[in-house]
Parts: structure tokens; sequence; C-alpha cells
């Protein structure tokens, strides 16, 4: 699982500020912490000028497999003109690797007119592209894309002009699409790159979908590198192991659908079955009922550590004391008070709203609570949930959303430096013998906890390799 970066898996970080304490060097060898002290000398340094040195992020709840093809779709439908088009898909693509596929979504004429193959070339010169249109009913490739597919066959979906060549229009031809294209393979580099450049080591995928193909595509990115992050995979049946360790095996997940509710002996037999497998559960809670609903089959099967709530979206205040007497972590992700809070605001009943997200009652009642993205539901920044954490804000409007349950900004930070094993557990720290699985900031941490910004990060370490530097 060696990711390129230094040789022989040896670092020495020079000048760290490391739990208060500043001017540290810190000796890693073999993906380890063998040494923390002053003057130490040694090959491949790293300069951490001064900066703090903490460990690594976790997301404690991410959809990879979702979050790969969204970065591969671009929504049109709110694009006011021809120039706004281009500007978006060229925005999305300066992501991408070079000669991957574009999926754009939503088009619709009255946004820029008939799109013929020059207005294509134009918003994608680089990349092949198809746009669908918002009907369902038709495909608009540009010339890239029409060179890299087959239109031999004449098959009646592409549409020919007058010479019988392909005008790149393709009417009710998914299935004959999809042939052409096979199924993309998924991307991610970019993505582990990015969730790098945040500080992020480490991720639980809560995909309640994910089956040994997944596991298969997420096991083959981190064997490639293209996913550096130590990964931890949850899924909805039994999952093999991963024979090289590309992957552990996480709780079992639950998803419950209010309008939709099984019978209790359902979930219980759900529950049973995580528990043959050795596993814990984690159970996605969003409403009131489904909370209701989980707790009282908690209460029926019993918890174990390990157990976990995902999302607690709306948490009343008298189930408070009873997850807490379960013993159950709450997976939280601020960033929707800031990402939704004006819909919110709008749409939940005004003293609903301080069950909203919960964070700083949980914590004051004993509950371990971690931090999460969700993505691709919210951004996959964790800095952008620990600031909502703290600030409680709707984005746009800036009006307060629950504001008693803000937390402060180290207690934010520590929502997501907890390994994947320990959601809600104390704040690993940057010891001797410890994982070398660190982020190196690149102002002191006193400094750092007024901003709680993704620009901090200087450096990201997973295993005693530097697979982010700023
Ligand atoms: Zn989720």
């Amino acid at each position: 699982m060696d990711s390129a970066g230094t040789e022989g898996g040896s670092l020495l970080i020079r000048n760290v500020e490391i739990a208060g304490r500043p001017n540290l060097d810190v000796r890693i060898a073999d993906g380890w912490i063998r040494e923390i002290g002053t003057g130490l000398t040694g090959r491949n340094e790293l300069d951490g000028r001064g900066g703090a040195l903490i460990p690594g992020l976790t997301d404690h709840h991410i959809h990879l497999l979702s979050l790969e093809a969204a970065s591969r779709s671009v929504r049109l439908e709110n694009a006011r003109d021809f120039d706004d088009i281009v500007r978006i898909v060229q925005t999305f693509a300066s992501q991408l690797q070079d000669g991957a596929w574009i999926r754009a979504v939503g088009y619709h004429e009255r946004i820029a007119g008939p799109l013929g193959l020059p207005e294509l070339d134009i918003i994608s010169p680089r990349h092949p592209i198809r746009i669908q249109h918002q009907t369902g009913a038709l495909w608009m490739l540009n010339s890239l894309a029409l060179r890299s597919i087959s239109t031999d066959g004449d098959p009646d979906c592409v549409e020919k002009d007058k010479k019988n060549r392909p005008t790149g229009r393709i009417w009710r031809g998914d299935r004959w699409l999809r042939r052409q294209l096979g199924t993309t393979r998924p991307q991610f580099r970019k993505i582990g790159e990015r969730l790098a450049g945040y500080g992020i080591t480490s991720l639980t995928d809560a995909s309640v979908t994910n089956d040994h193909t997944s596991a298969a595509i997420l096991a083959n990115a981190r064997r490639q590198g293209d996913l550096p992050q130590h990964l931890m995979m949850m899924s909805g049946g039994e999952l093999a192991r991963s024979p090289d360790g590309a992957y552990e095996i996480g709780p079992v997940k639950i998803i419950l659908d209010e309008a939709n509710l099984p019978p209790i002996d359902s979930m219980c037999e759900q529950i049973r079955s995580a528990r043959r497998w050795g596993r814990a559960v984690a159970v996605h809670c969003v409403t009131y009922a489904e909370l209701a609903f989980t707790l009282a089959a908690f209460e029926s099967e019993g918890t174990q550590p390990g157990d976990r709530l995902e999302h607690g979206a709306l948490i009343p205040w008298d189930a408070i004391s009873v997850i807490k007497s379960m013993n159950l972590t709450v997976v939280t992700q601020s960033a929707f008070v800031f990402e939704r809070g004006a819909r919110y605001l709008s749409e939940v009943l005004p003293q609903e709203i301080e069950d909203l997200y919960r964070c700083r009652s949980l914590r004051d009642a004993g509950i371990g609570v971690a931090g999460s993205s969700d993505a691709p539901y919210t951004e996959p920044n964790p800095w952008v949930g620990m600031r909502s954490a703290v600030e409680r804000r709707a984005a746009g409007d800036n009006r307060a959303v629950g504001s008693a349950e803000g937390i402060t900004s180290a207690e934010a930070l520590s929502l997501y430096l907890t390994g994947a094993r320990n959601p809600g557990g104390a704040p690993r720290g940057v010891v001797v013998g410890g994982a070398a699985d660190l982020c190196l900031l690149n102002e002191p941490i006193r400094d750092a906890l007024p901003q709680l910004s993704e620009e901090l990060v200087a450096a990201t370490i997973v295993s005693g390799h530097i697979v982010f530097m700023a």
C-alpha cells in the first residue's frame, strides 16, 4: 500500500509544534513515528516552519463511488446562456484527467438554442463530452466524443447530415451509447488528491450498496495509490476481507426510510446478522421516526461497541439520555447546517431547529460525536464541517441555525482526529509509536484554530509517505 513520495518510508519533519510544544523534530520510519525531540538529524527532511503537526483527519462517513460519479457529471439546468455553459464545463474539466469523458445533464434550448458539433467543440475542446437534453431523449456529442466511439453499422439513433456524416446528436440511443462507451472505469486519483489536500488520511465509506464489486474497485484505487487514504468499508451485507489490507471492514450499514419502515423484526434480524458476521451496526437516522425505530430495535437486540447513528439529523432532547445509555456514537455532518441552513429555517418547525445536527448537547451528555461529510451530499471538505460546527450559520444569509449546539474550534477539529475504528472517541495524538498518518499545518495551533480553513494544510502524510504538499 505504498504511495510514491519518500524513499524507504523514512522522513524527518523539522521544526513543528506538537500539542502546543514548539521547535520539535519528528523522525518517521516504515510508517511509524520513531522519535520526537530537538536537533534530530536525518535524510529526507521536511521543514515544518513552526506549524502545528496534528493527526491526519478522518472523514467518518463518505460515499466514494457516488462522489466519483458526481465528479464526472455536470448539471446545466441553471446555466444562463452559452457562455455560462462554457464556463461551467471548463471549470469542471480543469479537475479531470486528460481524455476523461464529461457527462453533462439538464440541457434545454431555452439556455442557448440547438447545439451542434461547432458549439460542442467550443464547450469542450479537450475532453470528449456528452450532453443530455432535459427530456432524456437526446445526447449531444462533441467531435472528440464522436471520434472515440464507433458509429459503424448505422444504428437509427445516430443522426446524420446530408453527406451522411454523424451530427453528434444521438436520439433515444442510451442503450447503444452505453455499449459504445462501456462502463466508465471510476477514476479516483483526483479525488484522492483533493482529500489529501484537506489533510485527510483516513476514510469510512458508508455506502449500504458496497459489495464485492465496489470493494474491488476501491481496493484497486488503493493499490494504485490513486486513493492514498486508509479505507474502512461499510456494506449492507457480508463483505469479504481484503487479503492485502487494501481496506478494513466496518459496521453493517442499515438504511431506514421513514415513509416505508420495515417491521421492527426485520431490522432486529439485520442487527443479528451483523453480530453473526462479527460486525457493529451503523443506522441511517435522519428523522424523528427513524431514530425512534432504531432505538427500539437496539433496545431489543442490545448494542455493542462500534454501533453508531449516522447523521442524527433530528434528535429530540428526550432521546439524548437514551443514546447515552446505549453507548451509541453519533456520526454527524455539520456542513448540512451551513449548506442547507436556509432551507431548514423555512421548512423545519422553529421548535425543531435546535434538534438539527446536535453537537454541543450530545458532547455535554458524554456521547461520542464524530465528524464527516456524507459527500457527495455535502462538500468533502472537512474544514467546512468544522467551521459550521462552530458557527452554526446558514450559507448565503448567515442566519443562525440552532446556535446553542455550536462547539469550540478545538472541539470541532477533534471530531475528525480519531481513527476510523474509533469515531467519537478520544482524539489521537502525535506520539512516538503512533502511526505516521499526519497533517502538517502552516501555522501554530493557536493561530490555526480561529481560521479552521483548508488553506492551513501544508502537507499530508499517510503511513510515513507525503501524499500532499501545498
Ligand atoms: Zn450517507
